[in-house]
């Protein structure tokens, strides 16, 4: 079972194998995210898309669901650097 360092947790966690259908996303999630926090995102998307009423079949409704995956697995430009981290705020539940 191959491991991943997990950039959202900053553990080392276990790889995600399912496919996760993100196109050139999809790579560089499963180099940097561990499957517990990929899971802990599929029930977050699901409380994204009903708090901003997103329309999957729309364009800026994808690109919205993108970023907010982005900014929970910690995934920016940034990624390697503190700054994002610090910057990081869950969603108010
Ligand atoms: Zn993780």
């Amino acid at each position: 079972m191959a491991d991943v360092a997990c950039v959202t947790c900053g553990q080392t966690g276990t790889a995600i194998t399912a496919p996760l259908f993100l196109g050139k996303l999809e790579a560089e999630i499963k180099a940097k995210v561990c499957a517990d926090c990929w899971k802990k995102w599929e029930g977050m998307r699901v409380m994204v898309i009903n708090e901003y009423q997103v329309n999957l079949g729309d364009e800026s409704g994808r690109d919205l669901v993108r970023k907010q995956m982005k900014a929970f697995l910690k995934l920016g430009e940034q990624a390697d650097s503190s700054k994002v981290a610090e910057n990081f705020r869950p969603p108010a539940s």
